[in-house]
């Protein structure tokens, strides 16, 4: 490393806390928004049962602490009031990000999108939208509305794609390809629309070589940020009959760690890390074991970048990280969008 500062640690990966704390000029939290809207993956549109990995239940923001029947009642101000309360009690200068997390955030009536996503924007805390959704959900009127809502807030666009190899997304039945990906990474960027990429690191037949090429593929994409998650396997999923009937091989901690840092090295250092694994409930996680304790992934992968003294763009360009942190200032997003 070039230099570090008595008492402070090298940040070794673009935070995406630093880029909010630059923007808003304080700490910027976010409200996970359930807007019960499906998915073509789910209602037969695209297929059928959805990804192989997909819980809806696995996330464990604000819409899990609340009843079902309370979300289904309630719309997405309901919802916000709600975050903003149970937020800013515990840290009161808290601006926020709405995050429409659950389902595919695209895949309904303009009219209906519209109405959502402004009624979020009416709350003076809310400074932004992040709208998870898939890379096929993306029609030339849903990028107008997106592009609208880009001209008036800070705007993130997060785009599910597991792999860049359409076998190993056939194999999740993720019923897209990886072009429609890259066309729609293109389109938002003429909009100038931001866009984090979601990818998934364990899946069956991508060892430490296809981790490498996925993040050359992901730095070589038009995307200013990323989510890398761990492959879990959660009940009442497809992937949990497959894991119980082939022993799906998952990844051990250390080798996720180790598989997260290949990813980084060889990661665009301009990219924003929204996130470094994917954990859920205890109660509704099959395995591995290891995956519902964050902080203990998290220090898994900061163990790794230091004990190999290493860093995100390693292997792509010159180190351009010149910010002096703790890790342990660092915050993280807890889940990403189910895409
Ligand atoms: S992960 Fe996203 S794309 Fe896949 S089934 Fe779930 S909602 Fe649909």
């Amino acid at each position: 490393m070039q230099y570090i500062e008595e008492g402070m640690k090298l940040i070794r990966y673009r935070s995406f806390n630093e880029e909010l704390k630059k923007q808003f000029g304080a700490r910027v939290d976010r409200i996970t928004i359930n807007a019960f809207i499906s998915c073509p993956n789910i209602d037969g549109t695209k297929a059928r049962g959805g990804c192989t990995f997909c819980q809806d239940a696995s996330f464990e923001g604000l819409t899990l602490r609340t009843s079902e029947t309370f979300l289904r009642g309630s719309g997405i101000a309901d919802q916000i009031q709600q975050g903003i309360t149970y937020l800013g009690n515990r840290y009161p200068s808290l601006k926020y990000l709405a995050y429409f997390q659950n389902g595919t955030n695209t895949y309904a009536p303009i009219d209906v999108l519209q109405k959502n996503f402004h009624e979020a924007l009416k709350f003076p805390e809310v400074v932004g939208l992040i709208i998870s959704t898939r890379p096929d959900c993306l029609s030339s009127e849903i990028i107008d509305l997106l592009t609208e809502l880009n001209q008036t807030t800070y705007l993130w666009v997060e785009l599910g794609i597991p792999s860049h190899l359409d076998e190993s997304n056939r194999r999740v039945n993720r019923a897209h390809t990886v072009d429609d990906f890259v066309q729609s990474t293109y389109k938002l960027a003429e909009r100038s629309i931001r866009v984090c990429a979601h990818v998934i690191l364990g899946l069956i037949g991508e060892d430490s070589q296809v981790v490498i090429e996925k993040a050359r593929f992901m730095s070589a994409q038009n995307i200013q940020a990323i989510k890398i998650h761990n492959l879990v396997v959660f009940k009442d999923t497809a992937l949990e009959k497959i894991y119980r009937e082939e022993r799906y091989p998952l990844l051990s901690l250390s080798e996720y760690a180790n598989q997260c840092v290949d990813f980084l090295e060889n990661l665009r250092s301009d990219i924003f890390i929204q996130r470094l694994n994917a954990h859920g409930p205890k109660r509704l996680t099959v395995a591995p074991a290891w995956s519902v304790n964050k902080w203990n992934t998290i220090n898994a992968i900061h163990s790794v970048l230091e004990e190999r003294d290493t860093w995100q763009g390693k292997f792509l360009d010159k180190p351009v990280l010149t910010i002096f942190q703790n890790f342990s200032d660092q915050v993280f997003f807890q889940n990403g969008g189910c895409c």
